[in-house]
């Protein structure tokens, strides 16, 4: 845990978020700023500042596990969706807890910005 980082200070449940899973391991809540209609955003209960900082590969594979089970609550399992996990800031990374993005319910476009 780091005290000042926004998604542990989630985790503790400090600063509100809506709630879509959890697991021993992995929170899963709604982004803040959806860019498609469903937009989830999954972390680790860990503070791992990035993907260059994962120390067991596991909670990658938890998390990935999360994210394709909440792509089939959400109801886009069949139409598709996109995981992305931003890393540093070439990247896009803003917030320095690792996390992956769940995007769907619309046709994502390739290149991405
Ligand atoms: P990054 O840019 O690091 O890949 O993603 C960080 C994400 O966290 C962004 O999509 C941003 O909208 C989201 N975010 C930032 N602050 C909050 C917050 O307070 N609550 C929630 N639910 N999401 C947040
Ligand atoms: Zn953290």
């Amino acid at each position: 845990m780091s005290d000042d980082c926004l998604f542990c200070r989630i985790i503790r449940g400090e600063i509100p978020s809506k709630l879509v899973a959890q697991t021993p391991e992995c929170l899963a809540f709604r982004d803040i700023d959806p860019q498609a209609p469903t937009h989830v955003v999954i972390v680790p209960r860990a503070h791992i500042p990035s993907l260059a900082n994962v120390a067991d590969p596991l909670i990658v594979g938890q998390m990935t596990r999360l994210a394709t089970d909440i792509a089939e609550s959400e109801g886009i399992g069949a139409s598709g969706y996109r995981v992305v996990v931003n890393t540093g800031s070439d990247g896009g990374q803003t917030v320095f807890h690792l996390h992956m993005h769940l995007l769907g319910g619309r046709r994502m476009t390739w290149p991405p910005g």
